[in-house]
């Protein structure tokens, strides 16, 4: 157990953000109880910090959270971390950008988990942050999985998407930062739950390849600030 060469201060950043993504989660409803992880990777070490198994998100402090590798060993922290280690250290092993991950059950968007469908792109919003679908992961069994056909598929799924569904049990998200998981995390729920209403009241539109590469074209250039 050993922290040798790590930077205390580059900790503490990590660590505050893992704990604002936890409670904003909370506060948002899409993690609830002891459900949901953060995990965020220690930037240029092999190293990731992640919420401790069987802790409500809302009361974590800093001392609660652990540190592991990317095997999921523990190298700093006295609580068992997440149950979910395994797949959050695979995804920030294998996609590189994956800096801050996060796990979440969040209601509308496991509607879709459950039964196994992708979340169609029927609104601008999700052609514009995901480019298309949210899709299923193909192969999985059940939380907390050590399965590496079944972690190899999930990372598939988030390769090709920044969010996947975790059949029967919820959803997970990437992002470069914190905020963009976050953000991630949130827009999935909505997307999941104007996708219900709309199939539920009638025949939603999907949107197309060509009109997502219209408006992913559109967020690329006109949306925003730009530097002068
Ligand atoms: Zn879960």
């Amino acid at each position: 157990m050993s922290l040798k060469g790590l930077d205390k201060k580059v900790i503490n950043k990590v660590m505050d953000d893992v704990l604002y993504v936890s409670r904003t989660l909370f506060e948002e409803g899409l993690v609830k109880c002891t459900f949901g992880v953060v995990s965020i990777r220690v930037p240029g070490e092999d190293y990731v910090v992640i919420t401790p198994s069987g802790f409500k998100k809302e009361k974590i402090v800093k001392r609660n959270l652990l540190i592991v590798d990317l095997d999921g060993k523990v190298v700093s922290g006295g609580l068992r971390p997440s149950s979910e280690t395994p797949m959050h250290v695979f995804i920030h092993k294998n996609i590189k950008e994956a800096n801050c991950v996060a796990h979440t059950h969040s209601p509308m968007a496991t509607v879709f988990a459950i039964l196994r469908r992708d979340i169609p792109c029927v609104a601008s919003e999700q052609a514009f942050m995901f480019g298309g679908r949210i899709p299923v992961v193909k192969k999985y069994s059940y939380p907390g999985t050590s399965n590496i056909e079944e972690l190899e598929s999930i990372v598939d799924a988030l390769k090709m998407c920044k969010a996947a569904l975790l059949p029967r049990h919820g959803v997970i998200v990437h992002g470069e930062t914190s905020e963009e998981a976050l953000d991630n995390a949130i827009v999935v729920e909505d997307i999941a739950t104007s996708a219900i209403f709309s199939l539920l009241l009638g025949q939603p539109q999907e949107f197309s390849k060509e009109e997502i590469t219209y408006l992913q074209e559109y967020k690329k250039t006109r949306y925003g600030q730009t530097k002068k």
